[in-house]
């Protein structure tokens, strides 16, 4: 690293460790740049995956039922390439950055529009998903929620990959979304597809977190997908300060206390480092 980028990183260092020392309260509000770094790749920036499959045709339920009995073949190979990636990644810095500073109980909250379970992969405990987690199950009847385990993931995720009649597509999709435990009922991915509502409770407990906090870390969002951009919003108007991480400047980091240029994977390895 070159001299000059290595002040710069050192001054945003140490500027973060003040505004956290300062904080009584802080939450984490975390986006897509967060799990890209994972190599996840994100709707907007229509890479990988989502180049193939336009999340306008295929990020909705009716779509996936249209795609489903006209190119089956297609909707497997999606949900194999989703499942696949999502198997794949693995925690990076800055999940892990944010587990240790919960565990060291200067952290309260992780806020979070990632449906991949990694920030509690890395340790988080306090974590409120706005869109749900795609290793999670809702029934459609009851609403029970049932976490989908690693092994039976693995092995949906290989009945998929063979998949190459819509009846195979079915038996693969089925042995995922299993019959409610509790009534019968017929189950779903626990995450919010284009054009659905948030979770009620998840959104009331992060807007509660948002007035509540002094400190918000804004991580990896542009910060302009409604209702989620709600949070950070209350946060400043409730008179929290903001600290951006993020590469590029975003709608928030004009109103931030601080911006950190930088990709929040690589700003937390060295914040790890300095430590
Ligand atoms: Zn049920």
């Amino acid at each position: 690293m070159r001299p000059s980028s290595r002040t710069a990183m050192d001054e945003s260092l140490s500027a973060l460790e003040e505004l956290l020392d300062a904080s009584p309260y802080t939450v984490a509000f975390t986006g897509a740049g967060v799990s890209e770094e994972s190599g996840i790749p994100t709707f907007r920036g229509r890479e990988g995956i989502w180049k193939e499959f336009p999340p306008a045709l295929y990020g909705n339920l009716p779509g996936l039922a249209l795609a489903f009995l006209a190119r089956p073949r297609r909707v497997a190979a999606l949900a194999s390439g989703v499942l696949g990636t999502l198997l794949r990644a693995e925690p990076n810095p800055c999940h892990l950055a944010l587990a240790r500073l919960e565990m060291e109980g200067r952290l309260h909250a992780v806020i979070t529009q990632n449906i991949d379970g990694l920030h509690q992969a890395a340790g988080s405990r306090r974590v409120i998903e706005l869109h749900g987690n795609a290793f999670r199950l809702r029934c459609t009847r009851c609403g029970a929620r049932v976490e989908v385990q690693r092994e039976r993931a693995l092995a949906v995720l290989e009945g998929l990959r063979e998949a190459m009649t819509r009846r195979r597509l079915l038996e693969a999709l089925r042995r995922y979304a299993e019959p409610c435990m509790r009534c019968g009922g017929r189950t779903r991915p626990d995450v919010v597809l284009f054009g659905e509502g948030l979770p009620a409770g998840e959104l009331n407990q992060a807007l509660e977190e948002a007035g509540r906090c002094r400190l918000m870390l804004v991580l990896g969002t542009s910060g302009v997908v409604y209702p989620a951009a709600m949070v950070p919003r209350l946060a400043l108007e409730t008179g929290a300060r903001l600290v951006v991480v993020d590469p590029a400047r975003t709608a928030l980091s004009s109103r931030a206390h601080l911006h950190i240029p930088a990709p929040a994977g690589s700003f937390f390895a060295a914040w790890l480092e300095d430590r």
